[in-house]
């Protein structure tokens, strides 16, 4: 199946006391394995909203999210959480990566979360690292790194389980324009490799426009950019 991630008429509002707030509004979209989708939008558009729908940490308020042709939208958060855990990374603005480990170790985690034992997730840590052109900074922790080794250690960790689908907000918003190609193209490299789904909100429009598509949110609906 190449159809990894599918928003089937997607309403979602938030509630303001007697306003309600449509952020989508009978909305379709689809990704298939080995995208990547740039969303670009203004602040306040729906961005955060749209990811969080997509990785199943928000509910829609009708409609279906449907992952590797599994329809998620009224399963229980047991369920959410073991197919997010398994289906879905998620990198940030910001690294948030665990001060008190080591890069290699920040990668491992989720691996050992996941029930691999100590030396799988060290060895396949060690590949991602080194696969992100940051394995020389394996052993140093996060406040020894600079802000570009930093986010690719944070996209190493994203995808340490192996999901089918990437879902980023800014990962290059806090970096250098030189810094942000670097580790743009690093995610890329990983995303064709693995076959992975990347979307991606930016709002860099040089990255945006190195991506296979670029989609916006306008009138609750997800459009072409
Ligand atoms: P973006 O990521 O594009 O900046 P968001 O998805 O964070 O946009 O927010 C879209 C709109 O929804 C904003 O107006 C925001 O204030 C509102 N919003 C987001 N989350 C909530 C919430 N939990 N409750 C009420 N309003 C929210």
């Amino acid at each position: 199946m190449s159809t990894v991630l599918e928003l089937r008429a997607v309403e979602r509002h938030y509630q303001q006391g007697e306003e309600r707030l449509a952020i989508l509004v009978d909305a379709d979209f689809a990704m298939s394995r080995g995208e990547m989708v740039a969303l670009v939008a203004p602040s306040g558009a729906g961005k955060s909203t749209l990811l969080h729908l997509a990785g199943l940490l928000e509910r829609p308020n009708s409609g279906d999210v449907v992952l590797n042709g599994r329809a998620c939208g009224r399963l229980g958060d047991d369920e959410r959480t073991a197919i997010r855990r398994n289906e879905v990374g998620f990198v940030y603005q910001f690294h948030h990566l665990l001060p008190e480990f080591t890069a290699l170790e920040n990668v491992m985690m989720p691996q050992m979360v996941r029930g691999l034992d100590r030396k799988e997730a060290a060895t396949r840590a060690a590949q991602l690292l080194d696969y992100m052109r940051v394995g020389p900074r394996a052993q140093h922790r996060p406040s020894e790194l600079s802000g570009g080794e930093q986010q690719r250690v944070a996209i190493a960790r994203a995808v340490a389980n192996a999901p089918s689908l990437l879902l980023a907000d800014e990962p290059t918003g806090n970096l250098d324009p030189d810094t942000a190609v670097y580790v743009f193209e690093a995610l890329e490299a990983l995303v064709r490799q693995s076959g992975l789904a990347a979307l991606i909100a930016t709002h860099n429009h040089d990255l945006a426009a190195r991506m296979d598509r670029r989609v916006t949110l306008s009138g609750g609906k997800i459009v072409p950019f």
